[in-house]
């Protein structure tokens, strides 16, 4: 990267990862909301930049897929197709959401809990 300062060379990676997290679903899950290295990402961008956390954090929203879970399947409907959704507002809580019948929580503290709240509801 020449002609580019170190501070300049370390914008350019950080943003592409975290843009490339944008498109790819797979990046998005992985490296999504709620991990370390999500945040260590946002935190230094937001420094190197001068912005707030949150801005950079919203900005480079995590792209969102489809997860299976093994043979789990939405409580409501029984389609197989869930998403890992984020309340951004709170910035704190993940949940799972059917793509199909658009159920949606309850909210847990990360996926893991999310997925087995969801799994667990027997009421609309
Ligand atoms: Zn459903």
């Amino acid at each position: 990267m020449t002609g580019l300062s170190q501070v300049q060379q370390a914008e350019k990676a950080i943003s592409t990862v975290l843009r490339r997290t944008t498109e790819v679903p797979a990046l998005g899950y992985h490296i999504g909301h709620f991990t370390q290295t999500r945040d260590l990402l946002v935190e230094a961008l937001a420094t190197i930049r001068g912005e707030p956390i949150k801005e950079i954090s919203q900005r480079f929203f995590p792209a969102q897929h489809p997860i299976h879970l093994g043979a789990a399947r939405c409580p409501f409907c029984g389609s197989p197709s869930l998403e890992i959704d984020a309340d951004l507002d709170k910035h704190v809580f993940v949940f799972v959401h059917c793509v199909v019948c658009n159920a949606a929580g309850p909210t847990g503290e990360n996926k893991e809990e999310a997925i087995a709240k969801f799994l667990a509801r027997s009421y609309c």
